[in-house]
């Protein structure tokens, strides 16, 4: 073991324990960590060596879901649950290549994840953090910068990337209902969600992964079944995930992609994904 991942007593400056931000920060190669962090990623690497290609097929998707419904769609307002820390190519940015005048509210629930955020949106009127549980949507929704900085009567995209898989509960369908609700028509729905593709190569190894999340100290990162994640996308109809596709859940590798794909995706990859959803 390595002096990264050799187990630290808490002290001031180190975090007690790891945060789900900080982990993917670590597998997308952020700063943002601690060593506490990346003894878990360090686990999660111990049965799914792979493991930053997921973070990674995830934070693109994220890009790609942004641009495609900022240029395809319209969209010029994104409230974005469980933003996390990357530094780069975040939700506004991608955004206001297609339209400068784009707004958007970050929420997240990680004391680093608001001080990053802040920093980084420091004068930028057309931007907020938000500290709020996105398991709660009344409280997400019913936020005061929430309804001041978006017209929630006017279609926007609700981002829920990488986020749901840390819902423990079997209500998750209806907790999303309730955003669902509360967009008007013309809005959409994006999920990226860690994926058990149920199959006898796949199962297991999605398996092996949901049990060192559950087990690690974030308590948390459940794998579902592609009609359990659909049912995260409720009432809604699902974009196609590519041309002549039909409207389902794709690995997000998959989804839409900026090119061809020259390289067999890995095990891991096939783990995570994606739908998005368009309120009629
Ligand atoms: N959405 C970003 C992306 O896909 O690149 C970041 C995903 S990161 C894996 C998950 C984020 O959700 C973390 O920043 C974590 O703090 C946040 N999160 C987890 N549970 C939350 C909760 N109950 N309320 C608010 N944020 C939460």
């Amino acid at each position: 073991m390595d002096s990264a991942n050799a187990p630290q007593a808490p002290s001031d400056d180190q975090p007690a324990r790891a945060s789900i931000a900080r982990v993917y920060d670590a597998a997308l190669g952020g700063t943002d960590n601690f060593p506490i962090d990346r003894q878990v990623l360090a686990q999660v690497r111990a049965v799914a060596p792979e493991v930053d290609d997921l973070a990674w097929s995830n934070r693109r998707f994220l890009g790609r879901a942004v641009r495609f419904l900022a240029d395809q769609d319209g969209i010029r307002q994104f409230l974005d649950c469980g933003s996390g820390l990357p530094t780069a190519e975040n939700t506004h940015q991608i955004a206001r290549r297609i339209d400068a005048s784009t707004r958007v509210v970050y929420v997240d629930n990680d004391p680093a994840v608001i001080a990053h955020s802040e920093a980084l949106l420091a004068g930028d009127d057309s931007c907020r953090v938000v500290e709020a549980d996105i398991f709660r949507p009344a409280d997400v929704l019913g936020n005061e910068t929430v309804r001041g900085l978006l017209d929630l009567t006017q279609p926007l995209a609700l981002l829920q990337v990488g986020t749901l898989h840390h819902y423990g509960g079997d209500d998750g369908a209806e907790l999303m209902r309730q955003y669902v609700d509360a967009l008007p028509t013309g809005s959409f729905v994006v999920v990226a969600h860690f994926f058990d593709p149920e199959t006898d190569e796949l199962g297991p190894l999605a398996r092996r992964m949901e049990e060192v999340f559950l087990h690690s100290p974030m308590r948390s990162g459940v794998f579902r079944t592609r009609a359990e994640i659909t049912g995260f996308l409720p009432g809604l109809e699902i974009v196609p995930p590519g041309p002549g596709r039909p409207g389902q859940l794709e690995l997000c590798d998959l989804w839409w992609p900026d090119g061809p794909r020259l390289r067999a995706l890995n095990p891991v990859q096939r783990c995570i994904a994606a739908g998005i959803g368009r309120k009629t």
